[in-house]
């Protein structure tokens, strides 16, 4: 089979290269930004708005939509506009998309997050945390507010892009058939996702899912024995950690549902969803739900702490061919320690820390210091990006 870097290259290009004069009198594509924010992250709301705008926004004027599990006060509601001409909603959670579900017991789910912490998993601990990765897994598509777009683009506090974006990437993610767009992707930390992936693989094995290549961007390879042979894969039953209510109505949990194959692991891969341009009738076909419900009755919300860009990642994995994933391998991007800038190809000049990147083999950068994004800034135009600044 072709390797991932062949098929990405042959499906998925930069859409432009360079600079282009903004098409603003060019229709629109029927999407929206979308920020899940708390009345104290104003300041680095106002940052990523100001950011987007002065990239972007300033010539496409998409809406806004921030949302809350509380209510926004008028503070932040009046400053955000400010900031933006473009118009703005702000909505609140419905209790039942947020928290926990009523076939979970709660106390039993606390005690779960409560020993995640002191196991110092990173956000282990604090239910809120859990409580938003459930919601951007599994919740926010089905907003009220978000129910007329077709299209999101996720802004997180504190982001800053910093090329110009000069084209509409909703526009050209539809001309060319995308479904989910990234600009970095990471590895996960394995001790917030044990048994993520026997769950996808679970699911796509019971659904009689066939890989159309994505997946494998996902799958640790399989250990060799001393003459190069990978272990037969063989189904290996899980039992977990018991979070949920009794329900007399239930039936006996069907045998082996939440099998794996033996053999088939985790490479902790994943696209970091803080950034994110994609289809949001993607996220709520019944594929996705369905996808999505089956990952929630596991428990693993709790259980483990799993994130949002796990769960998005697999998902695409199982349900997306490779040709639907589009890598934005031209915007300039970064959240907090993480940062991808396509124009100062930085990862060639110093002895860098550095990753591979899964989707195209390039080794990518990764921020540990704020001094070299300061050097990096103000290196030349020769990327695929816009100006970077
Ligand atoms: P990190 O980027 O993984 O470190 O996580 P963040 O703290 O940035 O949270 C991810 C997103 O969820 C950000 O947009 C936060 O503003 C938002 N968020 C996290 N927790 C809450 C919460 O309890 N309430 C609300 N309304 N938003 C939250
Ligand atoms: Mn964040």
């Amino acid at each position: 089979p072709p390797s991932i870097r062949k098929i990405s290259e042959r499906h998925d290009k930069v859409f432009v290269t360079g600079c282009v004069e903004p098409a603003v009198e060019k229709p629109r594509a029927n999407a929206v930004f979308v920020v899940l924010a708390r009345n104290k992250e104003l300041d680095g709301v106002v940052q990523s708005i100001k950011s987007i705008e002065r990239h972007f926004n300033r010539w496409f004027h998409y809406p806004y939509v921030f949302l809350n599990d509380g209510e926004f006060n008028s503070t932040f509601k009046e400053t955000v506009q400010n900031y933006t001409s473009a118009p703005v909603e702000f909505g609140k959670i419905k209790p039942e998309d947020w928290g926990y579900p009523d076939w979970v017991d709660k106390s039993a789910a606390r005690e779960s997050i409560a020993k995640q912490g002191d196991q110092a998993i990173m956000y282990g601990g604090m239910e809120s945390y859990h409580h938003m990765c459930r919601f951007y897994s599994g919740m926010f598509y089905k907003h009220e507010l978000l129910q007329k777009y077709k299209w999101y683009w996720r802004l997180e506090p504190d982001i800053k892009y910093f090329c110009d974006i000069t084209y509409d990437p909703f526009i050209k993610m539809e001309e060319a058939n995308k479904i989910y767009g990234f600009t970095i992707a990471v590895k996960e930390l394995r001790e917030t996702v044990p048994n993520i992936f026997r769950y996808a693989s679970a699911y796509k094995r019971l659904n009689n899912i066939t890989s159309q290549g994505l997946w494998e961007m996902f799958v640790q390879k399989p250990a060799t024995d001393e003459f190069g042979v990978a272990a037969e894969p063989k189904p290996r039953p899980w039992v977990p950690e018991n979070i949920m209510k009794p329900d007399p109505k239930a039936e006996e949990e069907p045998e082996g549902n939440t099998e794996t194959m033996e053999g088939e692991d985790y490479n902790m891969c994943h696209f970091w969803s803080n950034f994110e341009i994609a289809r949001l009738d993607w996220f709520r076909s019944k594929e996705y739900t369905d996808f999505f419900d089956m990952m929630d009755h596991s428990g693993g919300f709790w259980t483990e702490r799993w994130g949002d860009a796990p769960i998005h990642s697999l998902a695409a994995g199982v349900l997306l061919p490779v040709s639907a994933i589009h890598y934005f391998r031209d915007f300039g991007y970064r959240h907090t320690t993480i940062q991808h800038c396509p124009a100062n190809a930085p990862s060639r000049q110093l002895p860098r820390p550095r990753y591979l990147d899964p989707m195209t083999q390039n080794t990518r950068l990764r921020i540990e210091e704020d001094h070299y994004w300061e050097m990096y800034d103000r290196e030349k135009e020769n990327g695929v990006g816009c100006r970077c600044r």
